[in-house]
Order: C-alpha cells, then sequence, then structure tokens
C-alpha cells in the first residue's frame, strides 16, 4: 500500500541534506542515514544507533523507510536465486540473483513490463505498465546484497532484467548515481552493465554520464530486416545507424554484443560470418545465449553442436566469444525469461 510519508530510498544526499537541514537536524545527519541505508544496509531508522533516539523518532515520522517486501523467493540447485518483488502499488517486479565462482551478480529490472515486444522475450508479453523509481532500482540491489550477507565476493550489476533501462533513463541516472557514489553503494561503474536495444541519443547520454559504465548492445540478427521482425524496436532504430555509433565511439571497456540463438532463425553458420562481417571494426565482444525456451513463445534453443558451430565461425574470424548457458532456467529466471502477471 502507498505511504503518505516520501520514501527515503528515493533521496539523493543532496536532497537529504536540504530537507533535514529543513527540519532541524545537524549538518551531518543526512550522511549518517546514508551510511546507515547503502553502506549497513540497515533500513530501519530503529537501528540507527550513532543518531539519538529523538531524531530517529523524527526520521519514522517523516519519512518511509525500507526496502520493497520481496513476496516470494525462487531458488535453483545452483543458487540463483529469483526474488519476486512486491511494489507500493500493488504491481511486482522480478529480481535475480546469480551465484558464481569468485562473483555474484544482479540481474535488475527497470520497467514493470516493457513496451518494445521483442518475439522472443516473455517480458515483452507483458506491454509496459510503467517505469520503475529511482528508490525501487536501488531497493533491488540492497536486497540482494542483503540475501548475499556478509559474503565478500564481488557484485556484478546488470540492467538486463525487466523492461529496456534507457527508455526509463531519467530514473535509471539517479539510481546509478547513487549505485556508484562513495556514499551510497560505493559500487564501481566497472562492474555495471546497462544492456539495451540501442537507444540511439539516449545511449550517447548515459556513455557521457558514465564513461566507466559498460555497454550490452542486444543484437540478435546480423541484418536489420531480420532483427527488425524479432525486435520491432529495429523499424525506427536502424542496425546500420546503431553499429556506425558503436564504430565511431572510442569507449575505454569493449563493447558486449548479446546474441540470443534461436534455432532455425538466426542461428546459421552463413549467419555467423555476416555477424562477424557486420562488426568487422568495432572493438567488441560476443556473448552468445542459447536461447532460454518458454512455452509461451514460438522459439526453441539450438542443439549444442549449432552453438558451437556458430561460436567456431566467430572465432575464426577473429572475434572474442563466449557462449553463455544461461543459469535459472529451472526457476525461469534465465535470460529472456522474466515474467509477472499481475
Ligand atoms: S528483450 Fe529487453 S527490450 Fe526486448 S522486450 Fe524483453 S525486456 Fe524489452
Amino acid at each position: 500500500m502507498k505511504s503518505e510519508k516520501p520514501w527515503i530510498l528515493e533521496r539523493s544526499i543532496r536532497k537529504l541534506q536540504e530537507e533535514l537541514h529543513a527540519a532541524g537536524f545537524r549538518p551531518y545527519t543526512a550522511r549518517q542515514v546514508f551510511q546507515w541505508i547503502y553502506q549497513k544496509n540497515i533500513q530501519q531508522p530503529a537501528a540507527w544507533s550513532n543518531i539519538g533516539k529523538e531524531d530517529r523518532e523524527k526520521l519514522s515520522a517523516l519519512y518511509e523507510c525500507g526496502c520493497r517486501p520481496v513476496l516470494s523467493v525462487q531458488r535453483d540447485d545452483q543458487g540463483t536465486c529469483k526474488f519476486l518483488i512486491g511494489l507500493a502499488d500493488g504491481l511486482k517486479i522480478e529480481t535475480v540473483l546469480i551465484r558464481e565462482k569468485g562473483h555474484h551478480t544482479f540481474c535488475l529490472s527497470t520497467q514493470v513490463g516493457c513496451a518494445l515486444a521483442c518475439r522472443f522475450c516473455a517480458t515483452g508479453t507483458m506491454g509496459l505498465r510503467r517505469n520503475l523509481s529511482a528508490g525501487e532500482i536501488v531497493s533491488q540491489v540492497l536486497t540482494l546484497k542483503k540475501e548475499l550477507g556478509e559474503d565478500g565476493a564481488k557484485v556484478n550489476l546488470v540492467f538486463m532484467g525487466m523492461g529496456e533501462p534507457l527508455l526509463n533513463y531519467a530514473n535509471l541516472k539517479p539510481a546509478l548515481q547513487r549505485i556508484t557514489a562513495a556514499e551510497g553503494l560505493n559500487i564501481s561503474p566497472r562492474h555495471v552493465t546497462v544492456s539495451t536495444v540501442g537507444i540511439l541519443d539516449i545511449l550517447a547520454q548515459l556513455e557521457i554520464d558514465f564513461p566507466q559504465v559498460k555497454v550490452a548492445f542486444s543484437l540478435n540478427a546480423p541484418e536489420n530486416e531480420l532483427r527488425a521482425k524479432l525486435m520491432p524496436v529495429s523499424q525506427r532504430e536502424d542496425l546500420g545507424t546503431l553499429l556506425a555509433y558503436f564504430k565511431a565511439k572510442k569507449r575505454r571497456q569493449r563493447l558486449t554484443c548479446e546474441y540470443v540463438l534461436l534455432r532455425g532463425v538466426n542461428d546459421s553458420p552463413i549467419q555467423a560470418r555476416a555477424l562477424a562481417r557486420l562488426l568487422h571494426g568495432i572493438p567488441a565482444k560476443v556473448n552468445l545465449i542459447p536461447y532460454n525456451e518458454n512455452p509461451s513463445l514460438p522459439f526453441q534453443c539450438p542443439g549444442e553442436e549449432a552453438v558451437e558451430a556458430f561460436r567456431a565461425e566467430l572465432v575464426r574470424r577473429g572475434l572474442t566469444v563466449v557462449t553463455r548457458w544461461s543459469k535459472g532456467q529451472s526457476i525461469s529466471s534465465a535470460c529472456g525469461q522474466l515474467v509477472v502477471r499481475m
């Protein structure tokens, strides 16, 4: 249920400082609050022990505190967990923790559903319900960090959950600021990846605002005609224009190109060769993602031999390729499988 009070996770440090100053708090209280919320991940004011009792009560009266609630968790036997999170207006999102050797990955959502309706993606069947707020984005990170507890392993954040992140840049930007700032979650931007179908003007802005954040481009076809059939957005954002942008752009990190392999659609050796030609001159690595089948969608995963043949064609042409057999398929938390029925 929606609270009448503002949610503290929507506040930047500056905004909180202004509001607490106006409410008569000491100048350093906002920083103390940020430390509890983002560095210690303790969300309830009653536990903020270096802040006086009276001030803690005042903070509780002024703000709604705490993360959005976890409604359910599905776990597979490899440690991948899918969280169903309830939002204040009754909508729900999914967010995923993937445990790996030496590091963990948080797969985060930026929208409830998605308007782009990529044909192979379960989220796309939902349509767009709404954008997530900055608070709802950072709340997912805090929830997944809480799940990890004191595990000191490195964390990678990937915006590959529900939604197209760049179509919610107004909220993604303050969330990324909070995630990467020293007084916030203090996660290096080099450990953050934004995955996009390629919304060119906003992508360019992201790369100005966060030059160290990695970009993953959801490519999925070696030519625009097929891509437009699989990803209607390609009718507006032409592949040639996008690739010209990637070719011209100097970036510190290699571009990651994601290519979901669909049996009989985009997985032939001829298409692999066309893909290699397309990427010529772009410092890129290719993530091959054998399709995670979904009973409601008409696509199939290629066999292992076809995947390997596709990979080999790319490698032969000098590309760096990683095949990502997705984790979490048994709990439908793999790439393209997130969907919530309201
Ligand atoms: S693949 Fe990404 S952009 Fe396409 S429908 Fe799914 S969530 Fe939206």
